[in-house]
């Protein structure tokens, strides 16, 4: 077998290992919960806990954890021994239906936005069977890791998870209620695949070290741009190239073993940037192993003396890093409604999802972009780098030209129909060559699938996923109800009557040119496409009523569930910029300060010396008041930032708060930051007290 099939999966719970472990009976249902996304049959749960236990302990595994998704972002887990009492007071390793299904983790460490105070503290975890547990390496021992939910007693939600998988639920049944009305007798489940593209930096770990910014914060607060920008040298070019594709290749067989289908690796704009792109999976696994990926990069780098960096925004004066979110929605046939077709029918089901898409992203764009907001992704969002915090959708000049035709198409006669339906064929040609040129759009068509690239590379797809489904969802029904007032006409007629309007309605949020551009920006506010600057600003959108009647209507989160998303945004958002702040002033304080005051005696020893040579020291001179000048620049940019902090303690709301740590906290943070940049640059190279991006950006 080759390498790859060999070691493929072979620390999960799959397929084929539950065939041997499980009894015929066992198997067949639990392939069957799969499959329907149903909750574990219980008359099971006792087999499959045994089988999997055995399984794992035959593979040196002592514990096992619940693995789930906080809403604060990354994975939690919580560590248990199998290790237990049996009934006579011997030593056992037991692992129950009821540990399988249900776990205790106290919810009161996890930000719930407030629900707590009013409910049940504790909350717990359930395997989410559509996602294969695995084995997870930790020091000596192995642990068995179980995919979960997590939710209130009272069954709030307290994950990402939950709502996702309430998303595709109700997607669903958009979806299924769309094709029978099409005709389409074979579709019984909606299918969403997924590939996140994700985008990363690599610093040596030695270089990291020196680097409490980083090591903080997980992006560098200070640095002065490189002497040679952009731009390596070729030598170190070729020992980083050594160095990465080491990483790169451990990197891939670990992901192998984990089941998880790296398919490319490549290197990024920026230097030491580099991108990891899977094959496309159904959402739920291609979600679940982007965490477990993001997890898995940073142990293999540390292996590899390297750190890696998954911040939106490491470096400034460099392009900072995202997660292009590729989405596609078909069914359990293998169809992909967004690939067009020969048959007729089926391209009326494209023009249909793509409407659906277009729809949901015109009327919810300010949610679209409140949810992938947060302090790392506003270093690109709204921050002159790709994308804008503009929600528009990219076609191409193909697609668009048909959408065009389409708006306005006169009566449907089967002639224009005839011709759009070879429009739509004859697509995939043409666009997939085209789909690649505007790499500014934050939503691009490519071909078969929607790329959304407003993601950040360090956020949870889920959240960005769960909405596309929603705005889905609103699409089809919408369309649905629209095809109901056509009743008796041929169903093509119809669907091109409704997507005339479809495509009219939202003609705004479509977009071709340069999404960097002020014109744009312009249009954009005449058009009434919401353009929040950062997080502060992009939050209110979950709030606004229609928001929350989607969240309800999708059955994703209740009014209070959103409440509470929302509450814990904030937290994250104040909690972050406070770290950064703090740690930029502690930084200035007990570092930069003292290195100027080191500066400082040496050039004011030097003037003592020349004058001692009975020379008049007059260049010299010069340089001790430049260091001078610089030290009471930075002291005071350091005292300005700690004093617009103390402020910011007087906010009454968190919202107020937020924005005044977005907003004027942030200016000082930036005015300090050029002052110390301007000491980097004429401080003497061997006093300064971290490694310098010339450094960071160029050495493994
Ligand atoms: P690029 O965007 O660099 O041109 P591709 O288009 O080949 O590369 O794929 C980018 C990502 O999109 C990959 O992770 C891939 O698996 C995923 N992808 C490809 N086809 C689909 C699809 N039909 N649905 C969802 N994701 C897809
Ligand atoms: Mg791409």
């Amino acid at each position: 077998m080759s390498q790859v099939l060999n070691i493929f999966g072979e620390l999960t719970f799959n397929k084929a290992v539950m065939r041997e472990k499980l009894s015929n009976n066992a198997y067949e249902k639990l392939i069957a919960t799969i499959q329907s996304g149903s909750p574990l049959d219980q008359s099971i749960a006792e087999d499959v806990a045994h089988a999997m236990k055995e399984w794992a302990i035959s593979k040196g595994a002592t514990h096992f954890t619940h693995w789930f998704q906080p809403q604060r972002g990354g994975t939690a887990e919580k560590h248990d021994a199998f290790l237990t009492y049996s009934d006579n007071g011997e030593m056992l390793e037991r692992f129950s239906a009821k540990q399988l299904i249900q776990s205790e983790p106290d919810a009161s460490s996890f930000p719930s936005g407030g629900m707590r105070s009013t409910f049940e503290a504790r909350g717990y975890t359930a395997w989410d069977p559509t996602s294969p547990a695995f084995l997870m390496d930790t020091g000596k021992t192995r642990t068995l890791v179980i995919p979960s939910v997590f939710l209130s007693w009272t069954g709030d939600v307290l994950d990402m998870k939950t709502p996702f998988l309430r998303s595709m639920r109700s997607l669903n049944d958009a979806g299924i209620s769309l094709q029978r009305l099409l005709g389409n007798r074979l579709a019984k489940k909606i299918i969403v695949n997924c590939g996140p593209e994700q985008e990363y930096f690599v610093v040596s770990k030695k270089l990291y070290e020196t680097r409490q910014d980083l090591k903080t914060c997980g992006r560098t607060l200070f640095g002065a741009p490189p002497a040679k920008g952009q731009q390596m040298e070729d030598h170190y070019f070729g020992a980083i190239q050594e160095k990465m594709i080491a990483f790169m290749e451990d990197l891939d067989r670990e992901l192998y073993r984990r089941g998880i289908p790296a398919k490319t690796r490549h290197n990024e704009v920026s230097p030491n940037q580099f991108e990891l792109a899977p094959l496309f999976e159904e959402a739920n696994l291609a979600i679940d192993h982007n965490l477990q990926t993001m997890n898995v990069m940073k142990h293999v780098g540390n292996r590899h003396g390297l750190v890696v960096l998954l911040h939106e925004k490491p470096f400034a004066g460099v392009n900072g890093s995202g997660k292009h979110v590729n989405w596609s929605i078909g069914d359990n046939t293998g169809a992909n409604y967004l690939e067009p077709s020969a048959s007729p029918l089926k391209n009326i089901n494209f023009l249909l999802t793509l409407g659906a898409v277009m729809l949901g992203v015109d009327k919810f764009g300010g949610l679209l972009r409140a949810c992938v907001a947060d302090a790392g992704n506003d270093h690109r969002l709204g921050a002159n780098e790709a994308p804008p915090a503009i929600m528009s959708i990219y076609l191409g000049e193909y697609l668009t030209k048909l959408v065009n035709e389409i708006e306005n198409m006169g009566k449907p006669t089967e002639q224009a129909m005839a011709n759009i339906n070879m429009g739509v064929r004859n697509l995939p040609r043409i666009s997939r060559d085209y789909s690649d040129r505007n790499r500014t759009s934050p939503i691009a068509f490519t071909g078969n699938k929607f790329e959304f690239r407003a993601v950040g590379s360090s956020q949870n797809p889920s959240e960005a996923v769960t909405l596309l489904n929603q705005l889905a969802t609103y699409g089809y029904y919408t369309i649905e109800r629209r095809l109901a007032a056509h009743k008796g006409k041929d169903i093509r007629e119809s669907a091109l009557l409704v997507l005339k309007d479809v495509f009219k309605e939202t003609r705004r949020i479509r977009f071709e040119g340069n999404g960097y551009g002020s014109e744009w920006h312009r249009e954009a506010e005449k058009l009434g496409l919401p353009n929040a600057r950062n997080t502060p600003a992009a939050l209110p959108a979950f709030e606004e009523k229609e928001a929350i009647e989607l969240m309800e209507k999708t059955h994703v989160l209740s009014g209070r569930e959103v409440k509470a998303r929302v509450e814990i945004k904030f937290e994250n958002y104040i909690k972050t910029k406070e770290i950064e702040f703090k740690t930029a002033i502690n930084v200035a304080r007990t570092q930069i300060l003292p290195t100027l005051t080191k500066q400082l005696t040496l050039s004011a020893n030097a003037v003592s010396s020349v004058k001692a040579a009975g020379l008049p020291a007059k260049d010299i001179l010069e340089e001790v008041k430049r260091f001078d000048k610089l030290f009471s620049l930075v002291r005071d940019k350091t005292e300005s930032l700690a004093k617009a902090l103390e402020k910011a303690e007087a906010r009454k709301s968190a919202h107020a708060k937020a924005e005044y740590l977005g907003n004027e906290c942030e200016k000082a943070l930036l005015d300090l930051r050029e002052a110390v940049d301007s000491a980097e640059e004429f401080v003497a190279e061997e006093l300064w007290p971290m490694a310098k991006y010339q450094d960071l950006l160029t050495v493994l």
